[in-house]
C-alpha cells in the first residue's frame, strides 16, 4: 500500500497570550479528505488553535505543515497559506454593498487574478451546491443567518483551498436554520473535503467525524473514532464534558 502523508500536519504548536499559556504542545495529523471534529469547553483554546493554523495569529512555538512543507507565517506568505487553507468563521462577514454573487467572485478575482468568466460558472456551481443559486443577485442582509452562512462557506470554497477550518459556524444561527447549515457540511463530507471542525453540535460530530478531538485547556485529553471518543471515552475530563454538553 501506498503510503499516506498527512495533508496538515500540526507539530508541538504553541500560544501566549502575554502570560497565559494558551497552547501548550498541539498535535494533529489530517489526511487528505479526513474529516476532523474539535469538541472541548469554552476557553479550551480551540479558535486560537484554528487561527494559528491559518495565521491569523502568530504561534511561539511549534510547526505546521501542508503536505510536507513547513508554513512560514510571514506576511508576504499569509497570503498563499490563507488560499490553501479557508476559514469559515461563526460571524459569516460577507461584504455587504456587495451581492451574494459579487461576494464569491472577489477574491478568486483580486486576489488569485482569475478571469471572470472562468470563476462565474464556478461561483454559481457552488451557490447550487448550497442551495442558494436563486439568491445570486441579492444582498446579504436579504438573507437569513443560516443562508448568509452558506454563502459564506461556499466563498470559501471557491478560492480551491485544500483544508477548510470551520469555527462553531452554527454557533450564532436560530435553531431552525442550523440544520442547512449542517447539511452543507455534511455533503461536503460526503465529497471528500478535508476539514477540521469545531462544533458543539455533538449528534453532527458524532456524524460526520472520521475523528474526534478533545481539547481542554490547551492539550489534546483524548482523541480516537466517533464511537469511542462519544460512545466509550478514555479520560473522566472527557465523560465529565460529555455529560455536561449532551
Ligand atoms: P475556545 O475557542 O476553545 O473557546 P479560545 O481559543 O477562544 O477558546 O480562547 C482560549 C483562551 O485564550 C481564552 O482564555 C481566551 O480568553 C484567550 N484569548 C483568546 N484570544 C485572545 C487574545 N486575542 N488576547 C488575549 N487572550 C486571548
Ligand atoms: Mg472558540
Amino acid at each position: 500500500m501506498e503510503e499516506r502523508k498527512p495533508k496538515l500536519s500540526i507539530r508541538n504548536l504553541q500560544k501566549q497570550f502575554g502570560d497565559n499559556t494558551i497552547l501548550r504542545g498541539v498535535d494533529i495529523d489530517v489526511y487528505s479528505q479526513e474529516v476532523i471534529v474539535i469538541i472541548g469547553p469554552s476557553g479550551s483554546g480551540k479558535s486560537t488553535l484554528l487561527r494559528c493554523i491559518n495565521g491569523l495569529e502568530s504561534i511561539n512555538g511549534g510547526e505546521v505543515y501542508i503536505d510536507d512543507c513547513k508554513i512560514e507565517y510571514t506576511p508576504s506568505a499569509l497570503q498563499q497559506v490563507r488560499q490553501r487553507i479557508g476559514m469559515v468563521f461563526q460571524s459569516y462577514n460577507l461584504f455587504p454593498h456587495l451581492t451574494v454573487i459579487e461576494n464569491l467572485l472577489l477574491a478568486p478575482m483580486k486576489v488569485q487574478k482569475r478571469a471572470k468568466s472562468e470563476v462565474l460558472p464556478q461561483a454559481r456551481e457552488l451557490l447550487e451546491q448550497v442551495g442558494l443559486l436563486d439568491k445570486a443577485d441579492s444582498y446579504p442582509a436579504q438573507l437569513s443567518g443560516g443562508q448568509q452562512q452558506r454563502v459564506a462557506i461556499a466563498r470559501s470554497l471557491v478560492m480551491n483551498p485544500e483544508v477548510l477550518l470551520f469555527d462553531e459556524v452554527t454557533s450564532a444561527l436560530d435553531p431552525e436554520r442550523v440544520r442547512d447549515v449542517l447539511d452543507v457540511m455534511k455533503d461536503l463530507a460526503s465529497r471528500g473535503t478535508t476539514m477540521l471542525i469545531v462544533t458543539h453540535e455533538m449528534g453532527f460530530g458524532r456524524d460526520v467525524g472520521d475523528r474526534i478531538i478533545f481539547m481542554d485547556q490547551g492539550v489534546i485529553v483524548e482523541q480516537g473514532p466517533p464511537e469511542v471518543v462519544f460512545g466509550n471515552p478514555q479520560e473522566e475530563r472527557t465523560r465529565q464534558f460529555l455529560r455536561n454538553a449532551m
